[in-house]
């Protein structure tokens, strides 16, 4: 039987020379893959007191907002700087090369909230990390993290482990 790692591709050279990306596309657009890699995320989930699901942009919005769908919670976008209409706050991080900047609406989360925070892959940390950081200074709490795919060499799982996260990733 075919496993969640199986469904992902990787492209050589994109979006640079030298860099394999981790396609997961091919995985969203299977319906026997997409299925098991929403039910494997939400897994250790579900029944935990969670009160909101928030992804990162872009492919944690996919994810993100299947996995609320299915525990009846409510989705929150984390986006890149200048796409929300609304009142932000903001969360400068490091980039491989330079630095970006993400935003959540102020009022998208409530102080006290239990939050499931959702993404495609972890490679430094330095996204989840941000994003960790805006909803910690909207007062809410992160109850996980999960991600389908972790590459391990980068640290990104060391670095949320080590700020005292639940980290939850299907394959590397
Ligand atoms: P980090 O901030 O270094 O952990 O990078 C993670 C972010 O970059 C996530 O939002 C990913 O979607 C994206 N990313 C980095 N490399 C890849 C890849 O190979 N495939 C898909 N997304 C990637």
């Amino acid at each position: 039987m075919k496993t969640v790692k199986d469904y992902i591709r990787t492209i050589p050279d994109f979006p640079h020379e030298g860099i394999m990306f981790r396609d997961v596309t091919t995985l969203f657009a299977d319906p026997r893959g997409f299925r098991m890699a929403i039910d494997q995320l939400l897994h250790p989930y579900a029944g935990q007191p969670i009160d909101r699901v928030v992804g990162l942009e872009a492919r944690g919005f996919i994810l993100g907002g299947a996995i609320a769908h299915q525990l009846s919670l409510g989705f929150v976008p984390i986006r890149k700087k200048g796409k929300l209409p609304g009142k932000t706050i903001e969360q400068d991080y490091q980039l491989e090369y330079g630095e970006a900047i993400m935003e959540v609406h102020d009022d998208a989360l409530q102080p006290g909230e239990r939050v499931l925070l959702v993404d495609d892959l972890l490679a430094t940390g330095g996204t989840a990390e941000a994003g960790i950081k805006l909803i910690e200074r909207i007062g809410a709490s992160v109850m996980g993290c999960a991600f389908i795919i972790d590459l391990p060499e980068l640290g990104g799982r060391k670095k949320l482990e080590d700020m005292g996260m639940n980290v939850h990733i299907l394959c590397e």
